[in-house]
């Protein structure tokens, strides 16, 4: 915490949450609503900063603003992402310390938009000239591409990410932008096929319909009328706001920029085309000699088409539709987009930007909302290291004692779900893996007896526990007290899902397509590869992939963006009170500050305080000709301020209590 003038001076409420008295959630809340309504939308806490989504555009991303923040101390201006982007950028170049940008928040709150912001911001300041202009231009652009694919208009909003996303970006020695590395984490794959009411498929699939020309659809044998596609749901296919045939031009555009050569976007429009075909085939039963039904395709157009555009030969794909041979397939979850120049040996800077999920308690919390939960379970983990790190990396720098800070550590529920021997994910694998009948809720009766006694845990226990107590969970159902709050799952679909089987007939019918990508997509359906192994269930992947991430950010220095949605109407100005209150709770605010204010709340250098303090003090007044510190020294004695107040460190002063820093400031004021 450096310079804090301007977070005293002419600020809507309080622009550091830090400073906030008295702290409760009342005063929290009240603060943000003060703020808000005054169009502030970002506050800070410390270092992290508070998004609130403004539901319209905002004068505050223009160029003029971006000059404004560039190269200026964070706490020299009022609250804004681009202080945060500024400050991660310049530590990156000139402290080579890599940053990372984590960013959460429910749906609809602004990860998305706050992750572009960051990165055009970071792509304006960065270097020029005409190669590194072509890499910024690729790193923005693969934006559209990715939304495109990955978002899909929901109930909560109309541009929702259906996966995670992390992506870092790679900087050379002088802090020019090299290219970037995607990763993508746990795609809504079942949007695919069923969306929920109100809902839409992926966006790409309206825009190519919308947007291609009638030569490019004649191509892919498709037609512009969405009612002809099972896939494509009515009830909500146009959405208010959103122009499908411009952003094809859009995607297009972007494909070409990103580094897609022109038969390249073709390969994957014909996919998409496939998709929406295979969506129309229709299976009926047919009875066979020996008395069993077997499933046929009813009518035979939209099979042969899909099978013409993926050069497939009809009857392997009809075969593959009714056998299954029980066997399974890895999902893919990372993609590189393009690492331009890259230099194998020189070391590179990077700057990783997270934009995930955040915390998901809904009335019906399944699979999904519990991998989710446990991804934020990881990341509040990490903030917590990492911020209590950055504090004591600080106070040792400074030489100052170092006092314990007491919190609450979510380490046991991370271990409750993760721990190797007999954490929940663990459990889960092992009944998938177990012969014999395999449900629900024998899975559910495995973790009753194992995790009974898990003080995060509650279920409604089976008949032979000694455990049965809790009558007000419903049946298969089990609780986790998650660091956010207490969120009920129900154990329906957890095996299945974690099983997320792909019957080999069909991955080793894709692979004989002679469409090049199509292949590409199913190398587990070589039959030269043909692996009796069997592959890793969605749980363990998730988690693998999850623990590198951790891993990756762990080596990084954080900065951290809170993301709130004031309303679930997608309105402005409109700021719903619980529903503020909710997220605050859940995104672990009110510790967040607690943690930050916990030892010295606040510091500043000795130059700076003497600057703002000194007219307090006949000694100090007008010219202090001694070093900083000894004026300080003399300023705070002369002030009365109790010495526990205060540290000294090598640089900067400590404060204790944000009311001692208010009463100098009332002081100053008077
Ligand atoms: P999801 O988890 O569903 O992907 P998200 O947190 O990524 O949600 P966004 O897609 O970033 O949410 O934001 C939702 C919508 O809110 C945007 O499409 C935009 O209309 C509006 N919005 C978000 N941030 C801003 C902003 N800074 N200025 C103006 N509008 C914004
Ligand atoms: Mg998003």
């Amino acid at each position: 915490m450096e310079v804090k003038t301007s977070l005293l001076d002419n600020m809507i409420g309080v622009g550091d949450m830090v400073l906030l008295e008295p702290l409760n959630e009342n005063s929290f809340i009240e603060n943000l609503r003060k703020r808000f309504d005054h169009n502030e939308i970002y506050t800070y806490i410390g270092s992290v900063v508070i998004s609130m989504n403004p539901y319209r555009s905002l004068p505050i991303f223009t160029p003029e603003k971006v000059e404004e923040y560039r190269n200026r101390n964070f706490y020299e201006l009022s609250p804004h992402i681009y202080a945060l982007a500024d400050e991660a950028y310049r530590s990156l170049r000139d402290q080579d310390k890599d940053q990372c940008i984590l960013i959460t928040g429910e749906s609809g709150a602004g990860k998305t938009e706050a992750s572009k912001l960051v990165m055009s911001y970071v792509a304006a300041v960065c270097g020029k000239g005409q190669e590194v202009n072509k890499v910024k231009e690729q790193l923005l652009q693969s934006n559209p591409v990715l939304e495109a694919f990955g978002n899909a208009k929901t109930v909560r909003n109309d541009n929702s990410s259906r996966f995670g996303k992390y992506m870092d970006i790679e900087f050379d020695f002088k802090g020019d932008p090299l290219g970037g590395v995607i990763s993508n984490y746990l795609l809504e794959k079942s949007r695919v096929c069923k969306q929920p009411r109100g809902e839409r498929n992926f966006h790409i699939f309206y825009q190519l319909l919308s947007g291609a020309s009638n030569d490019t659809l004649t191509k892919l044998k498709l037609d512009r009328d969405f009612s002809k596609y099972n896939y494509l749901s009515l009830d909500s296919a146009t959405v208010n706001g959103l122009d499908d045939a411009a952003s094809f031009r859009t995607v297009w555009n972007a494909m070409q920029i990103v580094g897609f050569m022109e038969d390249e976007v073709q390969s994957v429009l014909e996919l998409v085309a496939a998709v929406l075909k295979l969506g129309n085939i229709e299976f009926k039963p047919e009875s066979r000699v020996n008395g069993f039904d077997e499933s046929r395709v009813k009518d035979k157009n939209d099979l042969k088409e899909m099978c013409e555009l993926l050069g497939i030969e009809q009857s392997v794909l009809e075969r593959a539709f009714s056998y299954r041979t029980v066997e399974a397939k890895m999902e893919k979850v990372s993609t590189t987009l393009n690492v331009a120049q890259a230099q194998a040996k020189t070391r590179h800077k990077v700057m990783g930007v997270l934009d995930i999920y955040g915390f998901e308690i809904f009335e019906d919390n399944s699979f999904e909302q519990f991998i989710i939960n446990y991804c934020n379970e990881k990341l509040q983990q990490i903030f917590i290291e990492l911020t209590l790190r950055e504090e004591q990396e600080e106070y040792i720098r400074e030489g100052i004692e170092w006092t314990n800070i007491e919190y609450f550590n979510n380490a046991i529920i991370c271990d409750l779900i993760e721990n190797n021997q007999n954490g929940i994910l663990a459990m889960l694998d092992e009944e998938c893996l177990r012969p014999g009948t395999v449900t629900d809720d024998t899975f559910l009766d495995k973790l009753n007896t194992i995790c009974a006694e898990h003080q995060h845990f509650e279920s409604r226990l089976s008949k032979n526990s000694k455990f049965l107590t809790d009558h007000s969970l419903p049946h298969s159902c089990f609780r986790i007290q998650h660091y956010a709050g207490k969120v009920l799952y129900r154990v329906e679909g957890f095996v299945d899902k974690n099983n997320d089987l792909l019957y080999r007939d069909l991955s080793q019918a894709m692979y004989k397509a002679t469409h090049s990508l199509m292949k590409q997509l199913f190398p587990e359906g070589n039959p030269a590869k043909v692996n009796l192994k069997r592959p890793p269930t969605a749980g363990f992947q998730f988690k693998a992939s999850v623990g590198g991430l951790m891993r990756n950010l762990q080596t990084k220095n954080p900065n951290y963006i809170r993301c709130i949605k004031p309303n679930d109407k997608k309105a402005a100005h409109i700021f719903t009170e619980s529903l503020v209150c909710h997220q605050v709770r859940y995104l672990g605010l009110m510790e967040n500050v607690r943690v930050r204010r916990a030892g010295y709340a606040f510091r500043q250098s000795y130059e700076s305080s003497l600057e703002r303090y000194k007219m307090l003090c006949k000694q100090t007044w007008p010219h202090w000709r001694g070093a900083a510190r000894d004026g300080v020294e003399v300023l705070l004695t002369d002030c009365s301020v109790p010495a526990e107040e205060f540290a000294y460190g090598r640089s900067k002063i400590f404060i204790r209590n944000p009311r001692t820093l208010f009463t100098l400031e009332e002081r100053r004021r008077a």
